[in-house]
């Protein structure tokens, strides 16, 4: 795992849980979500598309051919993030929204860390409870496959 030392700040855990109806993490213009196959293939048949139809309606390629989701072009939002700030594929949504907030990016240092806090509520919530690290080591590394992308796809 890129960033982290044997014992990373986080070892002992963090308190965390994910508020129902908030959304924060989605709402945000210019959000990249990255893919892996597994995610492209799980969302396809969530919608009971073909992986190329999928692909044609609700992906795009960032500039070094990574496979992303598409935004909306009035806001550059999520095309799946609905007006009540709720995810429209949440039972099948990719990997890296489930491992928010533990990406590479937020937890590479308590800086990084501090800033994430400003965005999610759920972070240190009176009803959050403690994360341990496995769990957290589990989202980082889904967050390491996803960000490696998927570029090339036999269709
Ligand atoms: S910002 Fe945090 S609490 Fe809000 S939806 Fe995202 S993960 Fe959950
Ligand atoms: S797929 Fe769902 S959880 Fe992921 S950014 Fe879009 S709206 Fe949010």
């Amino acid at each position: 795992m890129k960033f982290f030392k044997k014992t990373s700040w986080w070892e002992s855990g963090i308190k965390f849980t994910c508020l129902p109806n908030c959304g924060k993490c989605c709402n945000e213009p210019n959000g990249i979500v990255y893919l892996s196959l597994k995610d492209m293939t799980r969302l396809a048949a969530f919608q009971s598309m073909s992986l190329s139809e999928w692909i044609k309606r609700d992906c795009r390629k960032t500039l070094d051919g990574r496979y992303v989701l598409k935004s909306k072009p009035e806001n550059l939002i999520c095309i799946y993030l609905d007006d009540d700030l709720k995810c429209n594929v949440y039972d099948s949504k990719p990997d890296q929204c489930s491992a928010f907030p533990w990406w590479n990016e937020n937890l590479k240092n308590e800086k990084s860390w501090n800033k994430t806090k400003q965005i999610c509520p759920g972070i240190e919530h009176p009803d959050a409870l403690l994360i341990d690290n496995n769990t957290i080591k589990f989202w980082i590394e889904a967050d390491n496959i996803a960000e490696k992308g998927v570029r090339d796809i036999d269709l």
